[in-house]
């Protein structure tokens, strides 16, 4: 569903990814976890198409990066939870949900059992849904911004840091939702700087350092490799 081969890219001159390799496979979470700076956002922004491969292919749902724009992912059936949430402030939870509708059925009839079904899944989120997004604590912001992604039933969803700023509690909370999310057949990429939470509900992983892949496995034998937690930690 998704795949990047051998891809650089740089920042001016300043080489970021460098020959990095990752898939994902219909079904799986994968978790590619990596120390700040590791180039994880960069490898979140060539994803989605924001960020151009110099060298190499990035394919997401069988089509080449290189000639589809950011603009089609959402009708293509891929969610993206971009860092910092990125929800519209001034908007209320509901609008900014029927945005992410929208972007996915060109305003559709269905909102409103989509929105039921949001609700359902995320219960802080139905007593805030007139309330301007800008107004909620942090940990409803991301819940809303993950709601966002998946009312359109997305096929894969791509997640950069979702938890960065949660207090313990609900990042358990977030992980726990996450996880029922792919056992409900949703493709997941978790980008994700909490090695522990991310590889405990992951399937595989890879450990990203400097722009290239430093280790790959199964999740639970990166969890345990010591080699694996001395790049990641
Ligand atoms: P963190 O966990 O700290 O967010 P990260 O692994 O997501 O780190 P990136 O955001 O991908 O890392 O950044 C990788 C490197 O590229 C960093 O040194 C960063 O300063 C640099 N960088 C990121 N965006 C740009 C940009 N637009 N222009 C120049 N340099 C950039």
């Amino acid at each position: 569903m998704l795949e990047l081969r051998e891809v650089d890219t740089a920042y001016g001159p300043v080489p970021m990814l460098r020959g990095l390799s990752i898939k994902v496979q219909p079904g799986e979470l994968v978790c590619l976890l990596g120390p700040n700076g590791a180039g994880k956002t960069t490898t979140f922004m060539t994803v989605c198409g924001v960020v151009r491969a110099l060298r190499g292919k990035v394919d997401v749902m069988g089509r080449d990066m290189a000639s589809l724009g950011t603009e089609n992912l959402a009708a293509l059936g891929v969610g993206l939870v971009p860092e910092g949430r990125r929800l519209f402030p001034s908007l209320t939870v509901q609008e900014n949900l029927r945005l992410g509708y929208d972007a996915v059925s060109g305003r559709g009839p269905d909102f409103q059992p989509q929105l039921d079904k949001m609700c359902d899944l995320f219960p802080r989120i139905r007593e805030r849904l007139r309330q301007a997004a800008g107004t909620l604590s942090g940990g409803e912001q991301a819940m809303v911004a993950l709601a966002r992604a998946l009312i359109g039933e997305p096929k894969l969803v791509i997640m950069d840091e979702p938890s960065l700023g949660l207090s313990p509690k609900l990042i358990d909370e977030y992980f726990e939702i996450t996880s029922e999310v792919h056992r409900r057949g949703t493709t997941i990429l978790l980008i994700e700087q909490n090695a522990e939470m991310g590889l405990g509900i992951a399937d595989r992983g890879y450990v990203l350092v400097k722009g290239r892949v430093a280790q790959e496995g199964p999740a639970r034998e990166l969890l345990s490799s010591k080699a694996a937690k001395s790049l990641y930690l």
